[in-house]
């Protein structure tokens, strides 16, 4: 099912400039439209974010495909960190890319959900309900870190917990929208910073995020 729909996605993901072939394969093999309401399945490979209740949603495609291929990811076995499971969707895509996941969601239905659905699916994330503005300190350090939702600023926690040489891709603004920063951790104390224009994501609340 939604084989056509999905072969469809991966030649517009290219056509927009996608070109890592790991997380084109991996978005190609992961069914997106069990990662959403029954009712917005014939939208599953349209290019655009979905609502997948309590106010949150399942990211667009291009933008999980686009964050995934900053992270660089070259070998199996990378440790990851996601800050904002929701739907599941984006930890699946690092799954399936080999990566060994650790994500966290501060929605505890939403964490509750979508841990079941990683048992369905034999996705094996490591999941875990909290604030994601303070990292995951037990499994640190990782060498790559992707934050789903707005953040006023760079939580430091997670610049602490990136290996030096990792990278982390962040939407940092205001509540209505935000630049990707990518950073390279250059050694303990220096990152190198680039920006990446207009991108919109629903905001990050916690200790170093929103307040509601
Ligand atoms: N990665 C998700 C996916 O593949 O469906 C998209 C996530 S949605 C755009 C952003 C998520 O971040 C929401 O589920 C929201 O509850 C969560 N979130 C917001 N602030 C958070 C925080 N401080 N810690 C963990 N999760 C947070």
């Amino acid at each position: 099912m939604f084989r056509v729909q999905r072969e469809e996605l991966i030649d517009e993901l290219t056509q927009k400039g996608i070109s890592d072939l790991s997380v084109i394969n991996a978005i190609g093999r992961i069914p997106r439209e069990k990662f959403i309401p029954v009712t917005m399945q014939h939208f599953a490979y349209k290019d655009v974010a979905l609502p997948i209740g309590y106010e949150q949603t399942i990211s667009q495609p291009y933008t999980v495909a686009y964050m995934t291929q900053q992270l660089n990811i070259k070998k199996p076995g990378m440790k990851i960190l996601e800050i904002g499971t929701g739907s599941g969707y984006q930890a699946a895509v690092l799954y399936e890319m080999g990566c060994d996941v650790y994500s966290i969601e501060r929605n505890l239905d939403l964490h509750h959900r979508t841990t079941k659905l990683f048992d369905k699916l034999g996705i094996r994330v490591h999941a875990k309900y909290g604030d994601g503005t303070i990292g995951w300190k037990d499994f640190a350090p990782f060498d790559g870190i992707i934050v789903t939702a707005g953040s006023p600023s760079i939580p430091q926690k997670l610049k602490e917990q990136l290996i030096v040489g990792g990278r982390m891709i962040i939407p940092v603004g205001d509540r209505i929208s935000q630049k990707l920063l990518l950073l390279k951790k250059i050694s303990e104390e220096e990152f190198e910073t680039e920006t990446i224009p207009e991108f919109a994501f629903v905001p990050l609340i916690g200790r170093e995020g929103w307040k509601k």
